[in-house]
């Protein structure tokens, strides 16, 4: 009997040391990253040594022996030798359609007069079959000497084609005689609901068309093909990869956009998570309705979701189209253009809320932000206690005595950094000396408890996040300038612009169970960069690159200079 005993002591005693030395079966993982700088995001484990990923999930992350015993012949070992492992990073505010329009349309950015601009479409207007549209995007005419916006006759010349130039910001665009005619505007022609159309002292239109009044134009240019749509969208998307993004929330899609995304998610191509926001427009009401009947989607593989609606409140700064408390300093006849009432921002979000669905707004001038967080409040005050997470998009000026409010109410300001560092130049001749403090005031939020999740508002900015994030950590432009930052108190820690781009992203999207920190169970989706940003001095945030992009345990980039 005792000889049995000790023969079983023995052999428990061998099973336990089996083991604990790491024998045991573990199911073996699909890849293993190890070698690598690891920033999970996870307060609770903020480094770790090695991830091991089966499938899209990631099943551990740990210390390097830990990841070791999921280890198998088929495992794909990737040893990072000290490159440096981020969540997969989130751009929180961006348009991928436009992106890959972007991509295959007149580039405008940088450019310095209306002449230069013109040349360009004489050069595309000879490769373009006669009476094509030309189309093009990124003029800034606060980058031309006469920072003047520019006219119908600025095109002289190039009448053989209708053309169609979108400002910097969407917000404003710029078309010539023929797409003026082709139309029909002239000085009859009145101002649509959300509009303006920018007059000479007769009346006559000038060519220039803010906000909504740009639609009298784009709605009558034919769309491309559904074809040409997909491959500009699967561009946008390689375009995402290469500088790091796993995922974007579009900030909006249409009927007619969701089927280009839904046609490349059938394909299996939708490589990008996609958290889509609905397009609320005069256009879209039955559709939006049809949704609010229909409730909320999200594919089982997390590639695409639809919970959210984007509502205007106004305009952009740039264009002089934000809604502003007080008179713009440089325009005292002009407040901007508040394009709904708190009351019918009330009620779309009363709607949206009962129907499941969260509300992101955009607002960008003081009125227009205010406004917002009256229709919100209003609207929580009547609805059943909840997590509703609602989300004002860029909220450029806040008034003083709203900054409060948005930690107050758990509004959820959706900001971009490198809107601060591109209207710096100029913002404070809209604004004045005072108003300007309480442009992009991410130290004062950050500190009343609020969560930024971070964007670029792609094609509006670059799309790269590093630029995002050396833009919220320095307030500065890329040659350092002003030194010491633009209002520097309202810079963000690095450790709070990944967050942004990463588990604060994901809060918006109410996801963070699902992504944006590096945990057992959540999507293995990894932004791995070649050297260390929490480091390096701010300005290489800059010089830092992308080594590899990982989606669902998937290698969607990687850099083709790997050393
Ligand atoms: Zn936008």
């Amino acid at each position: 009997m005792e000889k049995a005993f000790k023969k079983l002591a023995v052999i428990l005693m061998a099973s336990i040391s089996f083991y604990l030395s790491g024998c045991s079966q573990q199911t073996p993982a699909d890849l293993i990253i190890s070698g690598g700088r690891f920033y999970t995001m996870n307060p609770a484990e903020p480094r770790v040594e090695a991830v091991a990923v089966r499938g899209d999930r990631i099943v551990y992350a740990g210390t390097a022996e830990g990841a070791n015993k999921f280890r198998a012949a088929e495992t794909t070992l990737l040893d990072l030798k000290g490159k440096t492992v981020l969540p997969g990073l989130i751009d929180a505010h961006a348009h991928l359609l436009s992106l890959g329009r972007f991509l295959v349309e007149l580039n405008l950015v940088g450019t310095t007069s209306p002449q230069q601009i013109r040349d360009m479409v004489l050069k595309k207007a000879a490769e373009t079959p006669q009476g094509g549209w030309i189309s093009g995007r990124g003029w800034d005419q606060n980058d031309w000497e006469i920072k003047k916006f520019p006219t119908w006759r600025d095109l002289d010349g190039t009448e053989s084609h209708p053309v169609y130039l979108r400002r910097i910001d969407g917000h404003a665009a710029w078309v010539n005689q023929t797409a003026l005619k082709l139309c029909g505007i002239d000085r009859n022609t009145p101002d649509p609901k959300g509009g303006k159309i920018i007059r000479d002292q007769d009346g006559e239109p000038t060519g220039v068309f803010i906000d909504d009044a740009a639609d009298l134009i784009a709605l009558k240019m034919p769309l491309p093909p559904p074809d040409e749509q997909i491959r500009r969208l699967k561009s946008a998307i390689q375009k995402c990869h290469s500088v790091g993004l796993v995922g974007v929330h579009d900030a909006a899609i249409d009927s007619a956009k969701l089927e280009i995304f839904e046609e490349l998610h059938r394909r299996g191509e939708l490589t990008l998570r996609v958290n889509a926001m609905l397009y609320d427009s005069s256009q879209t009401q039955s559709w939006l309705k049809s949704w609010f009947e229909r409730g909320t989607l999200e594919t089982d593989d997390h590639y695409f979701k639809i919970r959210s609606v984007k509502l205007f409140a106004d305009g952009a700064l740039g264009s002089r189209g934000a809604a502003l408390l007080e008179p713009y300093s440089d325009d005292p006849s002009n407040r901007g253009l508040l394009l709904k009432s708190t009351d019918e921002l009330y009620q779309l979000t009363k709607s949206a809320l009962e129907a499941g669905f969260q509300v992101c707004t955009h607002a960008l001038g003081d009125l227009g932000v205010r406004t917002v967080l009256d229709a919100y409040e209003r609207a929580l005050k009547g609805a059943s206690p909840g997590d509703y997470r609602l989300r004002i998009e860029h909220c450029e000026v806040i008034s003083p005595a709203d900054q409060p409010r948005f930690a107050a109410l758990g509004v959820i300001p959706s900001m971009q950094p490198t809107h601060a560092t591109s209207d710096m130049p100029w913002i404070e001749d809209r604004l004045g000396p005072e108003r300007v403090k309480g442009v992009c005031v991410w130290r004062e939020l950050l500190d009343s408890g609020c969560r930024i999740p971070c964007g670029s508002d792609f094609p509006v900015e670059s799309p790269d996040p590093l630029w995002g994030i050396y833009a919220a950590v320095t307030r500065q432009d890329h040659e350092g300038r002003p030194e010491g930052g633009w209002y520097p108190r309202q810079k963000m820690t690095v450790e709070e612009a990944v967050r942004g781009f990463t588990i604060d992203a994901a809060y918006a999207e109410f996801a963070e169970d699902l992504k944006g920190s590096i945990e057992v169970g959540k999507l293995a989706d990894f932004t791995i960069l070649d050297r260390d940003i929490f480091e390096i001095p701010a300005r290489e945030i800059l010089d830092t690159q992308v080594r590899y992009t990982i989606v669902g345990g998937n290698i969607v980039y990687q850099s083709p200079d790997l050393e």
